[in-house]
């Protein structure tokens, strides 16, 4: 009798411990079913990158309506990397109020667009090694008052939407009226009208302006630190893309070819 029952608990046991294996391996053989974006890369013949192409000298229009900038050369780097072959790249048109849906809906592979690291950002999407680092400030007429962010409370001030300088305005200054826009040439367009008084954003995007236009100013001060990184989606299917990516950065910077990159569009 004390046998029969020990042999039944020695089965019970065992079917218990094989069910609990075939479920756990259904569940490995699930994960690993789930279709790898780099092979679907790989399989497509060409990565999709999101790049701004209102944003000089990162992601613009040349005068022959051809994209370029820093931002691209960094997506072609990547495509190089992927397919031995910088033509094999498909660019897409994000801006900062676009770029993270556009990202994790699948319509780009990557994010490259003076796209800043925040822990907010990171809670969505996954970040590359940042390639960049910007600093938030002010464009204002040359002949304007406004010294410093403290001197926003109360004025009518552009932001564009999405960026961290709108967060950081409406954080730092809540007295300031914000009016978002969707361009940054919208943005400055208003400035020129007076519509507003001032435009905040990253000083490397902002500095173009100062250059070409000496109507405007650009201050010197710099209220935060917008470090750019290449944004891919989160999950364990996107880990080889990141990691091709990171490999990609980490050689433009240790090759030094990251500052030949800045030279090239007057960053450094
Ligand atoms: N770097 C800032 C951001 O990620 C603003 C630059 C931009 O993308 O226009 O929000």
């Amino acid at each position: 009798m004390k046998k029969r029952v020990l042999v039944i608990i020695a089965i019970v046991i065992a079917v218990i411990l094989t069910a609990g294996f075939y479920l756990w391996d259904g569940y490995e053989g699930r994960q690993l079913e789930m279709p790898d974006s780099y092979q679907a890369i790989l399989d497509r013949g060409y990565l999709i990158a999101g790049v701004k192409t209102d944003t000089k000298p990162f992601g613009f229009k040349d005068k022959d309506g051809k994209l370029t900038g820093l931002d691209i050369d960094i997506a072609k780097a990547i495509a190089k990397a992927i397919f031995r072959n910088e033509n094999r790249l498909k660019l897409v048109s994000v801006t900062p109020s676009d770029r993270l849906i556009k990202l994790t809906t699948g319509e780009v592979d990557i994010v490259i667009a003076t796209m800043t690291v925040t822990p907010q950002r990171m809670d969505l999407i996954d970040f590359s090694h940042s390639y960049f680092i910007a600093g938030q400030t002010l464009l204002v007429p040359q002949k304007s008052k406004i010294t410093s962010l403290a001197d926003l409370a109360g004025e009518d001030v552009g932001v564009i939407f999405g960026t961290t300088a709108e967060k950081n305005l409406r954080t730092l200054v809540p007295t300031a009226k914000v009016l978002g826009y969707r361009t940054y040439d919208e943005a400055y367009e208003a400035l020129k009208n007076g519509t507003i008084k001032a435009i905040t954003s990253d000083d490397t995007i902002l500095r173009n302006y100062a250059l070409n236009d000496k109507s405007v100013k650009m201050l010197n001060k710099r209220y935060s630190k917008e470090p750019y990184a290449v944004g891919v989606r989160k999950g364990k299917e996107n880990k080889m893309l990141l990691e091709r990516v990171n490999f990609v950065i980490k050689t433009l910077i240790v090759n030094n070819s990251i500052n030949r990159l800045y030279a090239k569009w007057g960053l450094r």
